[in-house]
């Protein structure tokens, strides 16, 4: 019997390992690259206590190598998505009464095996399914997803010490209850944690979800779903579907038992979703929480007091790390006039130095873009740079899809502050720079407020404290994370709580308790030890 109020492990960052010539994870995550580039797998789905396959599929194929076949994954029709759903209920019947330690131990046990025997699995079909080096790989799959597991579960025992005072002869006590229904998770291509996190966070706080990974990264979620199995998580808490992602979302929506989603993704898909759901408002037993983190247009504005190397390397890690398929990517830059030469130059120095190729060469730091669909909106951005007359490709510029979805990193220039790739989410490795004159510092603030309809992330390079106060005032919504003298990516958990407003998202902030809370539906429990037994008030005479 659980008679203790018990303290949770202390949670830590997870140390980023080095991958350095000779080590011993270098060796370990070429080798499980190997196998799976070598061998052709079948992904099922799974639906409750069942690995489910279909006779509808689709393959997996890695990015930097499109013709290369990894194997197929099995999509759903309408009749598995509502077997999810009551999969789904059915588990919450037992989970949501489960003891919080028991489910924080589940939790806690797939941090480590993750951060032990899964390692080197989850980084390689990283590496495979989204074409991350293994740096990319290491500080996503591993290191983040490691630290949202051990995080979270402090942040909900967080949660559940919250409790209210107490009058006297009275006892308040609140209890975080699991949504009512089930949580439906919808997660992008570019994040395995991610992936995991949008699942897992809403089992943790006793909630039962139906997940859908994106097509771009069934590869790695498949492992995923292996660590929840391995680590004990009850069947049917944590049930996974692929397919048409219209149809998966209309018959989510479509349940009165639907409870909320917890969504990561493109600002228009999540607007389409929001919409469906008002539109069916009258027909749900609550009212659904409703949670997403989507696109951006990150910015970086030097002020002309800054180190021309700082923000030249704060450009090409911001924007071009994992070819620039970051939402926190920074893809529109603002210069002073009076040392924006020196930074172009130190830019373009660095890019000659940059490799781009299959993240199993360890000396790329450029890999491919996700699909074909993004290679062609990069390519075609690329193309309409080179007619328009307001603005120039000034590095890069390259693409080429014959063996992978290869676009070089590449920087323009423009005249135009509002030329549309200062504006548009484009999803890659494109920067556009805009010069501004040193004199209109306030100005162009305000220019970087108003550009975009996003507000994820954004720096400011500056040795200048007034500068700095200055930014800070007039950009305040322009960034739900905003970064002084540094990159506007790489957020870490328990560090910087990740998320942004405005067309960017509902800002409920990932890797914190903010987040957790929306998993759950408090209950005050008022409870009187000597009842009143005469309804007349004093005043009453
Ligand atoms: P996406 O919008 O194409 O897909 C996201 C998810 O939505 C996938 O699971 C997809 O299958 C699903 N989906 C697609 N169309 C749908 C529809 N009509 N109805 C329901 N679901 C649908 O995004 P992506 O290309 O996988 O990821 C990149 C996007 O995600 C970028 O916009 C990026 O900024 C954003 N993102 C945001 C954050 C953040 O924290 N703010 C983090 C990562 C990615």
């Amino acid at each position: 019997m659980a008679n203790s109020v018990y303290k949770v492990p202390y949670p830590t960052n997870e140390s980023i390992l080095s991958y350095s010539p000779g080590s011993a994870e270098k060796e370990a995550v070429l080798a499980n690259y190997s196998k799976m580039y070598n061998e052709t797998i079948e992904v099922p789905m799974r639906i409750g206590n069942q690995n489910i396959t279909t006779e509808e599929t689709a393959s997996m194929q890695p990015p930097h190598d499109h013709k290369h076949k990894l194997g197929v994954y099995h999509k759903a029709n309408k009749a598995h998505i509502n077997k999810a759903i009551d999969a789904a209920l059915q588990a919450h019947i037992s989970w949501s009464q489960m003891p919080w330690e028991s489910r924080a131990a589940i939790f806690l046990k797939a941090a480590e095996l993750i951060a032990g025997p899964y390692r080197a699995k989850i980084n390689a079909s990283t590496m495979l399914a989204q074409s991350k080096t293994i740096h990319q790989a290491e500080i996503d799959a591993a290191c983040e997803y490691i630290d949202f597991l051990r995080f979270n579960v402090a942040f909900m025992q967080e949660i559940y010490q919250n409790q209210p005072e107490s009058g006297p002869g009275v006892w308040n006590r609140v209890s975080y209850r699991p949504l009512e229904g089930f949580v439906y998770a919808v997660s992008p291509f570019n994040f395995t944690a991610i992936a995991g996190n949008l699942s897992a966070s809403a089992a943790m706080m006793g909630n039962t979800v139906v997940w859908k990974p994106s097509d771009h990264q069934v590869f790695s979620a498949n492992i995923l779903m292996k660590v929840f199995q391995e680590a004990g998580l009850p069947d049917g808490v944590i049930n996974m579907v692929f397919g048409d992602p219209e149809m998966i979302t209309n018959t989510v929506l479509a349940s009165k038992d639907f409870a909320g989603i917890h969504y990561t993704g493109s600002t228009e898909v999540f607007k389409n979703i929001w919409s469906k759901i008002g539109t069916n408002i009258g027909h749900y037993r609550s009212y659904p929480k409703i949670v997403g983190e989507t696109g951006g247009k990150d910015f970086i504005i030097a002020h002309p007091s800054s180190n021309p190397k700082e923000v030249a390397t704060g450009i090409i890690r911001g924007a071009f790390e994992f070819q620039g398929q970051k939402c926190s990517a920074a893809s529109r830059v603002y210069l002073p006039e009076s040392i924006a030469s020196d930074i172009i130059d130190y830019v373009k120095s660095d890019l000659e130095t940059i490799k781009m190729g299959s993240p199993e060469n360890f000396e790329n730091f450029v890999t491919a873009v996700i699909h074909k669909g993004a290679f062609d909106r990069l390519a075609n951005a690329i193309e309409q740079v080179k007619i328009d007359s307001d603005a120039e490709i000034i590095a890069g510029g390259g693409y080429d899809d014959s063996k992978g979805y290869f676009i070089e990193p590449t920087v323009v220039l423009t005249s135009d502050p509002q030329y549309p790739t200062m504006k548009k989410e484009l999803f890659g490795p494109l920067v556009t720079i805009y010069v501004y004159p040193d004199s209109a510092w306030s100005e162009t603030l305000s220019l970087v407020d108003e550009t975009s309809e996003y507000a994820l992330t954004g720096a400011v390079f500056s040795q200048d404290r007034y500068a700095l106060e200055e930014a800070l005032t007039a950009l305040e919504n322009a960034a739900g994370n905003f970064y002084i003298n540094d990159k506007p990516s790489g957020a870490v958990v328990g560090q910087q709580p990740f998320g942004g407003s405005r067309g960017s998202g509902t800002n409920d902030k990932a890797g914190s308790a903010a987040n957790l809370m929306r998993w759950v539906s408090p209950r005050l429990i008022k409870e009187t030890f000597v009842p009143a037994s005469d309804y007349r008030y004093p005043f009453l005479g």
